[in-house]
């Protein structure tokens, strides 16, 4: 069949889906400097496809404008054309970043961390996923048979993730049924969000060409486990790593004791943002190890902020695999917004120059409220309404945005939260597992 190759310019918006517009391969230079014509009411789709109140209307006029450093190609050698999408920005017709531009908004929290400490971020995604339909095997958590039986898709999802520049960590076969989870090496800065955004997108079209549907929903059924984004992060300086410190309690050097307490301290109100969802709230109950409280856990897997385990025992060794977890994160947020959001609390923590948090040695889920407040710790929204609503109160997160972002964002999940009305808890599962 004769064919003209096009690339995708992609954005992952606010809904934490990846929408965008094609153009002719041979165009690149030119859409390169001048993008493609974009509209800011598209903030306003939501994940249903529904169109939320837009302070914009109709009018105003934006640029997405691909980053020729973010250019995926794949070809899966079997017979469907290669797959091309790159990752774009979105600018104002004067060549600003946009204020709901969500990469820019990563962007810009990077450079508050890098101008606060002169470190660089460097993160990891780890995501969950199940396939829709399931497969013919039951009782498979870690089994080599529901390895086995996926195995052919997990060497292509892997060869795709390898041509588009990532380095595959790891494939498993999950606890839940028919959920696996796949991991990525570390990148830095805005890198990191954008293999997130990729691997999401070439694990969903590997999935395709072997007749499944992966899906990364927060949670398909509340009588089994989530799907959880956890995403790792250490710091980088010019002279090395600066996430540990030997001597600094749990071996958290200064900078990572004061961003881990700033994580922790405005975590309520940055809920919103990285697990955004009606269903996220079924996800992030206790004993479902993902994330309930404001805590700071080591090797404690219902912790929401994890020092992670290191092998090495030499001391530069333990400080390039030194790295923190944040586990309340889930695929409906997009990986820029989310990271935005822990890193603009991270800095907060340092500018407040909050002290190391202690480490829980205990469940959380046994206190009473007042036992939980004598300790510092609160119990995480139960639901995207409180979790909004601890969001728009909370003027110093609001204030890491756009002056319009609050408002916008509001309106946005309102009217997600609107198109799941009348629908039990099963439904609403239902609803978002054909959007994730
Ligand atoms: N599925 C859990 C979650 O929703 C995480 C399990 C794990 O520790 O990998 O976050
Ligand atoms: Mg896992």
């Amino acid at each position: 069949m004769i064919r003209k190759p096009m690339i995708f310019a992609a954005t992952s918006d606010l809904s934490g889906k990846t929408r965008g517009k094609a153009f002719p391969a041979d165009q690149l230079n030119k859409r390169c400097e001048r993008g493609m014509g974009w509209v800011p009411t598209n903030v306003q789709i939501t994940c249903f496809d529904t169109i939320a109140d837009s302070p914009f209307g109709s009018f105003g006029d934006l640029a997405l404008v691909p980053d020729q450093s973010a250019d995926v190609s794949v070809d899966f050698e079997d017979g469907t054309p290669p797959e091309r999408f790159m990752l774009s920005d979105i600018h104002t017709l004067d060549g600003k970043p946009w204020g709901f531009c969500t990469r820019s908004i990563l962007r810009a929290a990077l450079s508050r961390l890098k101008d606060l400490t002169g470190a660089r971020l460097l993160a990891a995604f780890e995501h969950e996923f199940q396939f829709a339909a399931g497969s013919t095997l039951l009782h498979q958590g870690f089994g080599l048979q529901g390895h086995a039986e996926y195995s052919g898709f997990a060497e292509t999802l892997l060869a795709a993730l390898e041509q588009a520049s990532l380095t595959p960590d790891s494939f498993i076969c999950e606890y839940g049924p028919d959920q696996f989870e796949v991991t990525v090496a570390p990148e830095e800065g805005v890198k990191a969000a954008d293999a997130a955004v990729i691997t999401r997108e070439l694990a969903r079209m590997t999935a395709r060409r072997f007749e499944q549907t992966a899906t990364f929903t927060p949670i398909r059924d509340v009588s089994s486990v989530g799907n959880g984004v956890h995403i790792h992060m250490s710091f980088m300086g010019d002279n090395g790593p600066l996430t540990y410190d030997a001597a600094g309690s749990h071996g958290l050097s200064p900078l990572t004791a004061s961003f881990a307490a700033g994580v922790l301290k405005y975590m309520d109100s940055i809920l919103a943002l990285t697990a955004p969802s009606v269903i996220s709230y079924e996800r992030l109950t206790p004993h479902r190890w993902s994330a309930a409280y404001n805590n700071l856990g080591l090797q404690d897997r219902e912790a929401s902020l994890r020092i992670c385990p290191v092998t090495a025992t030499e001391p530069d060794a333990i400080a390039r695999q030194f790295n923190i977890e944040y586990r309340a994160a889930d695929a409906a947020a997009s990986p820029y917004l989310s990271l935005a959001a822990i890193v603009h609390a991270g800095c907060q923590g340092i500018e407040e120059e909050l002290a190391a948090p202690q480490v829980t040695e205990e469940d959380l889920s046994l206190l009473n409220a007042e036992e939980l407040g004598r300790k510092g710790f609160v119990r995480l929204p139960a639901t995207l309404e409180d979790a909004l609503e601890r969001f728009a109160r909370n003027d110093i997160v609001t204030g890491w945005f756009d002056p319009e972002f609050a408002s916008v964002y509001l309106a946005h999940k309102k009217a997600e939260a609107a198109f799941l009305e009348g629908r039990d808890t099963a439904q609403k599962c239902a609803a978002y597992e054909d959007v994730y």
